[in-house]
């Protein structure tokens, strides 16, 4: 039995990871639930999967919380020093982190520091402080294992074969919802547009940055840091059908890949029960009823963001955290209708010119290169 810690219980990664704890509820137990401020979904949880502790991250929620659960014997914890801290429980075995945005950067740090096994969905993590996080790793033997389908799929690839003959990492990408519009359609396209993905359904925020692809160039980041090879090794292709989820080239030519219909719960699951498989009922992918399997190179003119973060990480140190911080401010301003789709790569780009450079920055210089970012790219709005 695992007792698992899901930051962002009421997210789409949490809600789907409740419904793998739900199929195998004698292998996994909830055991500390972390919202934001879903009050609602997350007191449905509780009286469901009766957990030691929750915790919700807005304090003004705290009361309400606490009323609603007050017949349970439930722990009810509230702001960001309490999730930081709810993860190095002794009871946890697995964090599964899946909160939105830099928010996951603490209580991730908090959680490997613990020694806890770390289900990663959270990529934010990784392209802010991906050096310190792995130091983190490697010097408390944490395992970090991937959530996020891509990188699920490279990790696939990788079992039982040596990292040091990865030639190159195939990441595909689906393309979103603007693949094949003009610069000039892109100019005027709103965020119900964007928050129609062909493919996937996410929440709203990775959902734009799936559309402008900053989440393709935080994946290239987070490859990078998960699988030990430079960026320059990680190419980028465009495949619209979402199913061949990522590939690895090997030094002798050989190529495997990961197929599978586009469910994230398989690598939710995966992630929990690896080394080992447990049988699921989700979706197969039917090969035959699959008429063609495409790849088209990424148009960084249209989606000058993936270049953004490729360019980032050749300049190292905290850039790609201001990269990280400039566009959660974007993303957030597009989806209130306070800036344009194709604004948002001008103001990280800027945001990335104007921010100090620190070549080797510690936490605390992490935590104020996201809040100078932060100003930077709010006063470029
Ligand atoms: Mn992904």
């Amino acid at each position: 039995m695992k007792n698992l810690c899901i930051l962002g219980s009421t997210g789409s990664i949490g809600t789907q990871t409740l419904d793998i704890v739900r199929a195998y509820p004698d292998r996994y137990s909830a055991y500390a639930l972390c919202a934001h401020r879903s009050i609602d979904k997350l007191i449905e949880q509780a009286r469901e999967f009766q957990p030691e502790v929750v915790c919700i991250a807005d304090e003004s929620l705290y009361e309400p919380l606490k009323n609603a659960l007050a017949d349970m014997p439930v722990k009810v914890w509230v702001g960001a020093d309490a999730i930081a801290e709810v993860v190095t429980m002794p009871s946890i075995d697995v964090v599964v982190a899946s909160m939105v945005g830099y928010a996951g950067l603490r209580p991730t740090i908090e959680a490997i520091q613990a020694g806890k096994t770390i289900a990663l969905a959270n990529k934010e993590t990784l392209v802010v402080a991906g050096e310190i996080i792995c130091d983190l790793a490697v010097k408390h033997h944490t395992p970090i294992l991937p959530v996020d389908s891509e990188h699920s799929a490279i990790f696939q690839s990788l079992v039982g074969e040596d990292r040091s003959e990865i030639e190159k990492i195939l990441l595909t990408a689906s393309g979103g919802p603007f693949r094949t519009f003009s610069l000039e359609q892109m100019r005027s396209v709103t965020a119900a547009d964007a928050l129609k993905h062909p493919n996937w359904q996410m929440g709203a925020k990775i959902t734009i940055d799936s559309a402008s692809m900053m989440n393709k160039g935080f994946e290239v980041i987070e490859a990078k840091w998960l699988f030990g090879v430079p960026v320059e090794k990680v190419q980028v292709l465009v495949h619209p059908q979402s199913i061949v989820h990522s590939a690895v080239q090997f030094t002798d030519g050989a190529i495997k890949a990961q197929l599978g219909a586009p469910d994230m719960r398989l690598p939710i699951q995966y992630a929990l029960s690896f080394p080992e498989r447990l049988k699921s009922d989700f979706p197969r992918a039917d090969l035959f009823a699959l008429k063609d399997l495409t790849f088209e190179e990424p148009d960084l003119k249209r989606f000058p963001n993936l270049g953004l973060a490729y360019e980032a990480m050749r300049r190292g140190g905290n850039i790609p955290c201001v990269l990280n911080a400039a566009n959660e401010v974007a993303n957030l301003a597009f989806r209130e209708g306070r800036c344009g789709f194709l604004q948002m790569s001008d103001i990280i780009s800027e945001t990335m010119n104007k921010a100090a450079f620190i070549a080797k920055p510690t936490y605390e210089n992490y935590v104020e290169t996201d809040k100078e970012a932060r100003k930077i790219a709010e006063s470029l709005l």
